[in-house]
């Protein structure tokens, strides 16, 4: 079968380096011309575990290639993919479908036998209704289906997500489009990874549900953890007696500075509107959405209070700006509320990060970078762990401690105790729902 793929970000690109993998003939389509000359010459534009060495493979196979015209991308192809961004639209907090419905206008112009209109990006109920018409009143003589195929990949481990995934949800409203997707999923059903068949509305709304879901789980434990800070309980062995419950399970339980990324931000905020916009307010993603924001502030409170209660003329040393390891995706990373903050109030702020340097330098003027950690602690007055890249994992923290001007530790993604900071001569450490000391 052959598959165009319109959009090589993360959920694009991966898409058409696996579907290519599975046997499929795939054309991968970008509008930016410096994505594709980057593709072409085999480099891969962002950060991705594994994706280098798939793509290599399936692109030497002859089943894999990329370029920036559509019509070449879609001759031939039963099914096209609209995996372009669907961010927040300005002001009013819905998801911006321009980038889709553009998409749909190029393939309505382009097309001229019968193919499957996929939509991957994330989209609100009713879109690949929209996506339809817009494609018939384009080219009312062209014939064909609509499918929503919402993607469930996590940046860093993506090809592992996709090539194993859960569930696959594949939405269509006639059998027809069905076969088309059923046959392209093909290699994943017979190894009896889950489909999921429904309606179009029905798959667009478990896309929203489930991300909903999963921020509302992190926030909770986040919440219970500023608790657990008050009370004098532990949010890691508080954790670890809930997540044994079968019922609530151990994943996405982890208190940390607030969730972050391309995903979960835009995609709570698309939900409650569409929730304003049907009259059926989504109360409980409102609030997960405020109190996001309220963790991600306590950070900097956190920071303030190790700093004596201003940031002037301090050094701080910060361990990570992604909004995850393994990636170097900077979207609404907690880093962009805590790091501004630092800067703002007066102190000098030295950053390293793995791989987010790229796109983090244009969004965290005024900070310097630095190779790694321990050039971060020397002479800082505070080291925060923001991101648990596995480097961060295993510092020499006696070194570390021996570097600072004043060794305070803070520890927002609990990699360390209390104990590890005491040993390591620290004279104070901060983490997230768990006593300190200073
Ligand atoms: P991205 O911004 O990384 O990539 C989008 C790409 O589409 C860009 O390269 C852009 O140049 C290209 N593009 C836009 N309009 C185009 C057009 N008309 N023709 C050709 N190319 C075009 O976005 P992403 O992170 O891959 O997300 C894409 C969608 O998938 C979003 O709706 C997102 O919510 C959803 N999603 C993302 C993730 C994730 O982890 N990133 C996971 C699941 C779902």
């Amino acid at each position: 079968m052959k598959i165009a793929m319109i959009g090589t970000g993360y959920v694009g690109l991966v898409s058409g380096v696996c579907f290519s993998d599975f046997g499929h003939e795939v054309v991968c389509v970008d509008k930016d011309p410096a994505k594709i000359e980057m593709l072409e010459r085999g480099d891969v534009p962002i950060y991705e575990p594994g994706l280098h060495a798939l793509m290599e493979k399936n692109v030497e196979a002859g089943r894999l290639s990329f370029t920036l015209d559509l019509e070449k991308a879609m001759d031939g192809a039963q099914a096209v993919f609209i995996a372009v961004g669907t961010p927040t639209r300005r002001g009013d907090g819905h998801a911006d479908l321009s980038y889709v419905m553009a998409a749909a206008e190029e393939i309505a112009r382009t097309a001229t036998d019968y193919l499957v209109i996929v939509t991957k990006s994330t989209v609100p109920v009713g879109t690949n209704r929209q996506v339809k018409q817009v494609v018939r009143k384009a080219n009312p003589s062209l014939d064909f289906d609509v499918a929503s195929n919402p993607e469930f990949l996590r940046e860093g481990a993506a090809i592992e997500d996709f090539m194993k995934p859960d569930r696959v949800v594949i939405g269509v409203h006639n059998d027809r489009a069905g076969e088309v997707m059923n046959d392209i999923y093909r290699p994943l059903y017979l190894r009896d990874f889950p489909i999921v068949t429904t309606d179009l509305e029905s798959a667009e709304m478990i896309k929203y549900a489930a991300n909903a879901f999963l921020a509302t789980k992190i926030t909770f434990i986040n919440e219970i953890a500023a608790l657990c800070e008050r009370v004098g309980a532990d949010v890691k062995q508080v954790s670890k007696g809930m997540g044994m419950d079968g019922r609530i399970g151990n994943k996405f339980l982890h208190a940390g500075p607030g969730y972050g990324g391309s995903c979960f931000p835009k995609d709570t905020k698309a939900l409650a509107r569409i929730g304003q916009d049907n009259a059926v307010p989504m109360q409980i993603t409102e609030a997960v959405i405020q109190v996001n924001e309220e963790i991600k502030r306590r950070m900097v409170d956190k920071l303030l209070d190790m700093c004596g209660g201003s940031f002037n003329g301090k050094t701080v040393g910060v361990l990570g700006v992604t909004f995850k390891p393994n990636t170097d995706d900077m979207r609404d990373a907690p880093s962009l509320t805590v790091i501004p903050a630092l800067v703002g109030g007066g102190a000098k702020v030295k950053v390293t990060d793995p791989q987010g340097r790229h796109e983090g330098e244009a969004l965290l003027p005024g900070v310097i970078w630095v190779e790694d950690a321990y050039k971060a602690a020397q002479n800082a007055d505070v080291l925060v762990i923001m991101t648990e890249w596995n480097e961060f994992r295993a510092l020499d923290l006696k070194k570390i401690a021996r570097k600072m001007a004043t060794p305070r530790l803070a520890d927002l993604r609990n990699i360390y105790s209390v104990r590890d900071a005491k040993r390591a001569g620290f004279e104070a450490y901060d983490s997230i729902g768990r006593a300190g000391f200073s």
